[in-house]
């Protein structure tokens, strides 16, 4: 690796040779952008241009780039235990389960994973157990919303509601069912918000009542659909929500893989509204993406119906081989530390409301349809006209994206759905951007915006 040097001409040779890359197509003419360190909110790639990266990579370097403390609190633990199973135990992982309920407020038990993917995979089966657990056998359906990411692994991408994510790889696993989201801006004509979400919540409870109650597991939501274009749900709409499940036994998993570790402008997304989850899954900030680490959070009395022992089913048969490893658990704690002594929590919702009220402006450009925010994360609805809001055609939102990046900005864009939704760019800078930062994301996008793609 050393020996490419920064002959960035060789590294993108080799890349093109010898790596496979998420998500995105191959294309000769349009290499990848290969980073080689980064600092603060700004990575430098291998020929020495800087970008300003407002989407935190995947939205998960909380802290930002460059924190010495996390190196060296991961390098501390791999030197005194780098590795031993959660089929047994280790310090770290005891700490930072601790801290986790903590940071939730309420009685958790945490399972630990590595992956968001894996840590909603550990939601499903626990909740599918639990049901069996508690004498609901019939009880395996869950229900997600179209537009929501829940993952890339079978079980989490039959969740995830974007169909051309999914529809190359099917069958998915069984048992997932999908409900329209609180897309509040799209709502019929003559409906306010509040209906809107009622109704939409309503939809919930109808799938669970026409699918049979007695066949329902769970229902998983992130608070704010983030990676789907930025839909912040009314307070009516998660307070039925709650309301529904509860009424028929069904299980609320809250996907925090995004939201969570200060990004909503509190400590996980939910702590904005009134629910409160049975599971909750975490990955992404928990360690500001430094280490692989997820967890899966358990309502204590849901964990107490896997105590019974009385046969050899009682217990959780799931097993990470990599989960919980004690230097992502050390990293964790430390960032976990860095997001409170640096009041980053705080400063998300600070910094977000800034780039929000400065870019309120935008609403009277004629491809802005609508501008979403919840804490540090920022939708831009790009449409080709207000009146019909059919979205903006893809070229256009590849080539704002393309732009900023010229300027030295990266931002991002919800990802792709059979609807042709894929026309919301979106902003999520590390929580501890400068104030200097900040400006630079708004007036670059706003010289963008009202450069090439004004009037
Ligand atoms: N849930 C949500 C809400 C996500 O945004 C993601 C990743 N973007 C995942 C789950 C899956 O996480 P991972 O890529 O770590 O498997």
């Amino acid at each position: 690796m050393l020996n490419l040097g920064t002959d960035s001409e060789l590294a993108i040779k080799k890349d093109q040779q010898y790596l496979w890359h998420n998500i995105t197509p191959y294309s000769e003419a349009n290499p990848p952008m290969i980073a080689t360190s980064a600092s603060g909110s700004w990575v430098t790639d291998i020929n020495g241009d800087k970008f300003l990266d407002g989407m935190s990579g995947l939205w998960c370097v909380n802290v930002g780039y460059g924190r010495k403390e996390l190196a060296e609190a991961a390098y501390n633990q791999l030197l005194t235990l780098p590795y031993f199973p959660l089929t047994q135990s280790h310090l770290p992982a005891i700490a930072l389960a601790e801290k986790l309920n903590e940071w939730l407020g309420d009685d958790y038990v945490i399972f630990f994973s590595n992956s968001g993917s894996e840590a909603n995979e550990a939601a499903f089966k626990m909740a599918r157990q639990y049901q069996q657990q508690i004498g609901q056998h019939y009880r395996h359906k869950f229900i997600a919303r179209y537009r929501g990411y829940h993952g890339s692994t079978l079980g989490s991408l039959s969740a995830t509601g974007q169909a051309q994510r999914k529809f190359k790889y099917e069958p998915l696993a069984g048992g997932f069912l999908h409900v329209a989201p609180p897309d509040s801006y799209r709502r019929p004509a003559g409906m306010t918000v509040e209906e809107f979400n009622l109704q939409c919540a309503q939809t919930i409870e109808d799938t669970i009542v026409w699918e049979g109650v007695e066949t329902m597991a769970a229902v998983i939501m992130e608070p704010v659909i983030t990676g789907g274009g930025v839909i912040v749900p009314h307070q009516i709409y998660l307070d039925r929500v709650q309301e529904i499940c509860t009424k028929h036994g069904v299980l609320l998993i809250i996907d925090e893989v995004i939201c969570g570790f200060g990004r909503s402008g509190r400590n996980f997304g939910h702590h904005n509204y009134n629910v409160k989850p049975d599971i909750v899954t975490m990955a992404k900030g928990l360690t500001s993406a430094y280490l692989p680490l997820s967890a899966t959070a358990v309502r204590k009395d849901i964990y107490e119906a896997f105590k019974d022992n009385s046969d050899d089913y009682g217990h959780f048969r799931h097993v990470n081989t990599f989960g919980g490893n004690p230097a992502a658990c050390a990293l964790a704690l430390r960032n976990l530390e860095i997001l409170e002594q640096e009041n980053l929590v705080e400063r998300a919702d600070i910094l977000g409301e800034r780039i929000y009220s400065e870019f309120s402006e935008l609403l009277d450009h004629k491809l802005v349809g609508d501008i979403r925010r919840f804490g540090l994360v920022i939708g831009i609805e790009l449409v080709e006209d207000k009146v019909s809001k059919k979205p903006a055609d893809l070229s256009i939102v590849k080539g704002i994206i393309a732009e900023c990046k010229s300027k030295g900005l990266i931002i991002g864009k919800n990802g792709d759905t059979v609807a042709g939704f894929n026309n919301v760019l979106t902003f999520a800078p590390p929580l501890s951007s400068t104030d200097e930062d900040v400006q630079f994301i708004v007036d670059t996008f706003k010289s963008v915006l009202n450069g090439s793609w004004a009037q």
